[in-house]
């Protein structure tokens, strides 16, 4: 099976090694924003002569050519993840767990544009990320 990151390499006729699949596929199937050692842990276990500066390189790669979003939620370390097509989420980052979880509300993106139009302007990209603690029970 191919993941979609192959399929648009394919398309746009980058060449993909068998290292650099497997690190495709990785990260398409990962649903938790991981790091670039995060993907290679998991490369590891798919074929265990994988190597780090292979990972980085990948990475780098796909991020280049818009193929996965790179983002900065604190904590000194670049994280990543596959956009599905037109698909848009924002971030709320609980510090605490070190944990994201993905949220989209309507009404928010609603607001987004207005804010840009109130300002003479046309809306066409934001990111939002929410710092947060659990509350205290
Ligand atoms: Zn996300």
């Amino acid at each position: 099976m191919f993941s979609s990151i192959e399929k648009l390499c394919e398309e746009r006729k980058i060449k993909l090694t068998e290292n650099r699949r497997i690190i495709a596929r990785v990260i398409e199937e990962s649903r938790d924003h991981p790091d670039v050692e995060e993907v290679y842990y998991r490369a590891l276990k798919v074929n265990p002569n994988i190597g780090m500066a292979t990972v980085y390189r990948a990475v780098k790669m796909f991020e280049e050519f818009g193929l996965i979003a790179k983002h900065d939620f604190g904590g000194n370390r670049a994280r990543y993840e596959k956009l599905e097509g037109d698909e848009h989420h924002d971030h709320l980052i609980d510090i605490a767990n070190d944990e994201v979880i993905e949220f989209f509300d309507a009404d928010l993106e609603k607001l987004k544009e207005k804010i840009a139009r109130d300002k003479g302007y046309e809306l066409v990209g934001h990111k939002l990320e929410l710092y947060c603690r659990p509350l205290s029970k």
